[in-house]
Order: structure tokens, then C-alpha cells, then sequence
């Protein structure tokens, strides 16, 4: 007898048709003698239609109530997979995430998880019962509000949980296959990957792959869970993220591919602060300024400075959403620093090729330029980690840019892949 937690996304829940579907494949794993503890998403896109309904009703809605609001998604859910499954003769119980025990800093819409305290779900489990929880949304001790771990974060929710009661195993359901090379949606034919270690997987989230939130990913890792990443819509194998210091899950020893995958972002944007002097302590104080609004600095490069002007320009990325602020307090700043122009560009695509076998090889960014090149794509700026290459390029170019990269790492599948269901969005 396993404990297995499985978490269902929102596509995998979008009507009531879909909910019978995830209903039945739940009953299945309990009535298999399985002990299952499900986490789950709002239903479809519902998330995205109560933040554009709060929209309309205020420009700034209050971050508590806004939690509030977004913490409802998923109750639905809940309640709706919880009466289904009994309908089907299999006692299930539905938990809010403060009733589940996901204790949580104050910060609302990204509160971090502290503590898990799943007495309840424990509690379910002995009297036989299937515990279904609700995903992304805890309970601050100090604030004794209610809280969201930001977009995205049910899957942290099942890590956690996975994690805190010690679960043989943690299945992260979706409306593909697993983790693919690169979006599916985007490139047809992007392949499955079968098995991907954290340390890729957490590189590919933090450069724009949505298969997994970032914050699942870390915590997996820390708290030493392997992640099932499969397709709600068939009873195939899906992915495994595993920590490469335990060993290949299957105990084989594998080469690491050079190129693993492909992340892409869109919503990024790049500042460039032109004409700063360049004299020590200047990049210290531009970033410290930038860092008092807490945005998110992702790629940073600075020019050499002609000897004539002894002025530098420095460009940075950070997300669409911090632009507003980020640009305000330069502005602000403009004469302290002694720049002379900010400019603020947010057509751009964010591209990252990932790897752990380029640690060992060489050429792969020479590879990497030559077919952006070859297919007439201009690089505006390059970063790399020691298992990563990222490239921004004009947004409208992205596209074209992960196929060409695709094809010209031998990623190509061929056949084109399944995507089951949901938008994507
Ligand atoms: N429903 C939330 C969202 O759409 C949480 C999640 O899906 O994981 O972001
Ligand atoms: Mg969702």
C-alpha cells in the first residue's frame, strides 16, 4: 500500500465532464489499495476570470481580498472532485489549505510556505477516505489571513504535502504528456522528455517553461521528492524530475544530453540605462536603486565604455510587470546617478537552451549563435549559467527562434506531440 498524491491542473478540471474523468482515475488508485491525497487546481482558466472580474470592479484591488477572491477558485474545485468521487461510491473529504495545515508567511500573492501541518488529511486517510486539497493557497499565523503562493503554485502545494507526509509518490497531472523539450504548443514537434534532473528542470522554470512552478521544483529537491509529470487524459508514463546526487531512478548510468530543452518568455522587458559614468560604485548603486522595488533583475550586461566618453551603457532584463515602477525610480533618480537616458523595451522574447551535458562540451554557444544567425535572427543580449545559454531577440522573432534552435539541436520528434487540452494561458 503506497501513499501517492496526485495534483490535477486546471485544464484537467475545466467542466464537469473532466472532473468525472480525474473522479474516476482517483477512485481507481484508492480502490487499487493506494492511500491518495489529491491537490488541486481552480477550474480552467477561472483563476485568470476572477483577476479580470476584480479588475473591473477596482484598478488596484487590495492584496488580501484579492486572495480572498483567487483562494475561491480552487474551493470549487474541490468541493465539486469531493462529491463526484463520493457519487462514485469512495469517501473523499475537501480541504481548504489552511484546513490541510499549509502554514504560510504573510506576504499575500506569494506567500511562502513555513509550515505543513496535515493533521485533517491524516486524519481522512485513516478512516479510509480520499483527501482532496485545495492547491495554492495557505494560512498565515501571523497575519491569521488567508494567503496565495502566487500563480501556478498547486504544484507546490502537492510537493509540500508530499513531502510532509512522507508520500511514496508525487504525481503532477497535466494536458500533455510531461515535460517536453520545448512548449508543445509552440513547436509541434517538441518530444517527451523521460527523465530530466532538477537542477535542468529548475532552469527551464526560472526561463519561462509553465510545466512546473519553479517554487515546486526547489522544494522537491530540498525535501528529496521525485516528481511523475503526466497527462491526466492517459495512463501513460510521463516525466521524472529527479535529484541527480541520488542516482538515475532506474540506476542507469546516463549520459547527460548536451541539450536537455528550450524555455522561452515573453513577458519580459529590457531596461537600458545609457551614459553612466564609469567610475566604481555606479552599477552598485543603479541595482540597489532597482532592488528597492523588488523586482526581479534576471540578465544584466554592460558595455565597454569608448575611452573618449568614459560613459557606459548597462542593459537588464526584469518581468512586463515591474517595468512601471522600475522605470519611475531611475527616473527618480537620474541626477544622483549622472546617466543620461533610460530606455524601456518590451518587445522582447527571452530564449534559454538548457543542458547538464554542456558543463562537458564545447561549442554549444557557437552552435547555438550560428543558427540564430543562419536563420537571419539578431541576438541583443546573451547570459549563461553553467548548464544554460539564454538570448533576448525581438519578441516577434521568438517563434521562429525556438524551431530553428530545436531542429538545429536534434531535438525534433517525428511525430507531432499531443496537447490534450487547456489554452496554454
Ligand atoms: N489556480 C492558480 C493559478 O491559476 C494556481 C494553480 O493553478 O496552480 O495560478
Ligand atoms: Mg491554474
Amino acid at each position: 500500500m503506497a501513499l501517492i498524491v496526485q495534483k490535477f491542473g486546471g485544464s484537467s478540471v475545466a467542466d464537469a465532464d473532466s472532473i468525472k474523468r480525474v473522479a474516476k482515475r482517483i477512485v481507481d488508485t484508492r480502490r487499487s489499495g493506494n492511500d491518495v491525497v489529491v491537490v488541486v487546481s481552480a477550474m480552467g482558466d477561472s483563476t485568470d476570470e476572477l483577476l479580470d472580474l476584480a479588475g473591473d470592479c477596482t484598478p488596484v484591488p487590495a492584496p488580501r481580498e484579492l486572495d480572498m477572491l483567487l483562494t475561491a477558485g480552487e474551493r470549487i474545485s474541490m468541493a465539486l472532485l469531493a462529491m463526484t468521487i463520493k457519487g462514485m461510491g469512495v469517501d473523499a473529504y475537501s480541504f481548504t489549505g489552511s484546513q490541510a495545515g499549509m502554514i504560510t508567511t504573510a506576504e499575500h500573492g506569494a506567500a511562502k510556505i513555513v509550515d505543513v501541518t496535515p493533521g485533517r488529511v491524516r486524519e481522512a486517510l485513516d478512516k479510509g477516505a480520499v483527501a482532496i486539497v485545495a492547491g495554492f493557497q495557505g494560512f498565515s499565523r501571523d497575519s491569521r489571513d488567508i494567503t496565495t503562493l502566487g500563480r501556478g503554485g498547486s504544484d507546490t502545494t502537492a510537493v509540500a504535502l508530499a513531502a510532509a507526509l512522507d508520500a511514496d509518490q508525487c504525481e503532477i497531472y497535466s494536458d500533455v504528456d510531461g515535460v517536453f523539450t520545448t512548449d508543445p504548443r509552440m513547436v509541434h514537434k517538441a518530444k517527451k522528455i523521460d527523465y530530466i534532473t532538477s537542477e535542468e528542470m529548475l532552469e527551464l522554470a526560472a526561463s519561462g517553461s509553465k510545466i512546473l512552478h519553479i517554487r515546486a521544483v526547489e522544494y522537491a529537491r530540498r525535501h528529496g521528492v521525485e516528481l511523475h509529470v503526466r497527462s491526466s487524459f492517459t495512463s501513460d508514463v510521463g516525466t521524472i524530475v529527479y535529484n541527480p546526487e541520488k542516482g538515475h531512478p532506474k540506476g542507469e548510468t546516463v549520459e547527460d544530453p548536451i541539450i536537455t530543452g528550450i524555455a522561452a518568455e515573453l513577458n519580459e522587458a529590457k531596461v537600458t540605462v545609457g551614459g553612466v559614468p564609469d567610475v566604481p560604485g555606479k552599477a552598485a548603486q543603479i541595482f540597489e536603486i532597482v532592488a528597492g522595488t523588488n523586482a526581479n533583475i534576471d540578465m544584466i550586461v554592460q558595455n565597454v565604455s569608448p575611452a573618449d566618453t568614459n560613459r557606459t551603457d548597462i542593459s537588464f532584463t526584469i518581468p512586463v510587470a515591474d517595468g512601471r515602477k522600475v522605470i519611475d525610480v531611475l527616473n527618480k533618480n537620474q541626477a544622483e546617478v549622472g546617466y543620461e537616458a533610460v530606455n524601456y523595451d518590451d518587445q522582447i522574447a527571452k530564449i534559454a537552451v538548457v543542458g547538464a551535458g554542456m558543463r562537458t562540451s564545447a561549442g554549444v554557444s557557437a552552435q547555438l549563435f550560428r543558427a540564430l544567425y543562419d536563420a537571419g535572427i539578431n541576438i541583443e543580449m546573451i547570459s549563461t549559467s553553467e548548464i544554460r545559454i539564454s538570448v533576448v531577440t525581438r519578441a516577434d522573432l521568438l517563434d521562429d527562434a525556438v524551431r530553428v534552435l530545436h531542429t538545429a539541436f536534434g531535438l525534433d520528434a517525428d511525430h507531432d506531440a499531443t496537447v490534450y487540452a487547456g489554452t496554454g494561458r
